[in-house]
């Protein structure tokens, strides 16, 4: 890693409030789907904080529960075939609690989601102006001219150039990292104290990803937002974030500062994502994913739901699973090999 890169990320690390009350508490998120009269376990048991303007990272690989999870404390999972138990308070009041009402007031007010894809969030019949104002409205007592001039504002916070001009466009005017601004200037107008991120920068070249990230960096800094960002690129995380949480098949099984869980990473998944990742400076490519795939819901046992992939597992990890253990400075791993691989650079090599 550059000098630089972990200059900046201990600058970061510097500045996370320490010892605070957390923005956000989530604990023991267990969601199932309903399918065919099964119920089946996508996220088990996640527990997490979030402070007032941390950044936090998820790693995993697709399917491993990521966006469930996000979707599940914005409240936008379907009941109908979802059941969700645990706890997500943001500030003191519990999210998985809340009636359609209050969590439509909370959503955009308090908690602002960015999806990989914009034009799933993005009206295409609408100009970007009209979303944001619209959104303004629907959260604030404020005048139209007000909405207006604070929208051309947001357009101009997320680097939107000619933002006057930008406000009358429609969605399919603007190109791939426009779009995904305007979701973000969106998500933000309200000012909401914790943003979350689901792979916002998946579909966006090297370059704009560059941006973007550093545009959260930005606003993080200047507003104070708390910041989730879901990815399945760990050098994103690298990059950006405090705190970092690997998940793997619904399951956390690591967690902590990401500077700790880079140079020392505790778990054989973790692990293998970062030796997956050819350079951490190298942004953008996609994993060359560790060999083997995630067990389906029915596939998963008592035992250790990585050990079918690992190449440092025990008899017992297909028998018992571990619980996430304290290693220290708040980086936890679940994993019974643990305290054999860490200062290890691959799990393999600790066989
Ligand atoms: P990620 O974002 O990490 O790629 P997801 O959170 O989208 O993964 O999905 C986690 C798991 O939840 C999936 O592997 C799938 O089994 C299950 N899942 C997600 N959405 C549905 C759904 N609508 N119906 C049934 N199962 C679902
Ligand atoms: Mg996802």
């Amino acid at each position: 890693m550059s000098p630089a890169i972990d200059e900046t990320r201990r600058t970061i690390q510097a500045a996370a409030p320490a010892g605070t009350q957390p923005l956000l508490s989530v604990s023991g998120l267990t969601i199932s789907f309903r399918q065919r009269g099964q119920a089946l376990e996508a996220v088990r048991d996640v527990s997490f904080d979030i402070g007032p303007g941390e950044f936090v990272g998820v790693v995993g690989e697709s399917g491993s529960g990521k966006s469930v999870t996000a979707l599940a404390v914005m409240g936008l999972l379907d009941p109908r075939i979802t059941q969700v138990t645990g706890s997500a308070l943001l500030a003191g009041k519990d999210l998985l609690t809340l009636g359609a009402q209050e969590l439509r007031r909370t959503r955009g007010r308090d908690v602002g989601m960015v999806f990989q894809e914009p034009m799933t969030a993005l009206d295409p019949v609408f100009t970007v102006g009209h979303q944001l104002t619209e959104t303004l409205h629907a959260h604030e007592k404020i005048s139209r001219r007000a909405a207006r001039e604070r929208a051309v504002e947001m357009l101009a916070a997320v680097g939107i150039p000619d933002p006057k001009l930008r406000y009358s466009a429609y969605p399919h005017q603007l190109s791939g990292g426009l779009r995904q601004r305007a979701m973000i200037a969106i998500a933000l107008c309200c000012n909401p104290r914790l943003l979350i991120a689901d792979e916002p920068t998946t579909a966006v070249d090297v370059t704009i990803q560059a941006q973007l990230l550093e545009l959260l960096q930005t606003l993080r800094r200047e507003r104070g937002t708390s910041i989730l960002l879901i990815t399945h690129d760990i050098g994103v995380i690298a990059e950006s974030c405090d705190r970092m949480m690997t998940m793997y098949a619904g399951e956390i099984v690591e967690t902590g500062p990401v500077g700790d869980v880079l140079e020392n990473p505790a778990h054989p998944y973790t692990i293998g994502l970062l030796g997956a990742q050819p350079s951490l400076l190298t942004r953008g490519k996609p994993l060359t994913t560790v060999p083997g795939r995630l067990p389906r819901q029915e596939e998963r046992t008592s035992g250790c739901l990585f050990e079918p992939r690992c190449p440092a597992a025990l008899e017992r990890c297909a028998r018992d699973r571990q619980e996430l253990i304290e290693l220290g400075s708040a980086h936890t791993a679940r994993c019974w090999r643990t305290h054999d691989l860490i200062g290890h650079t691959t799990a393999g090599g600790a066989r």
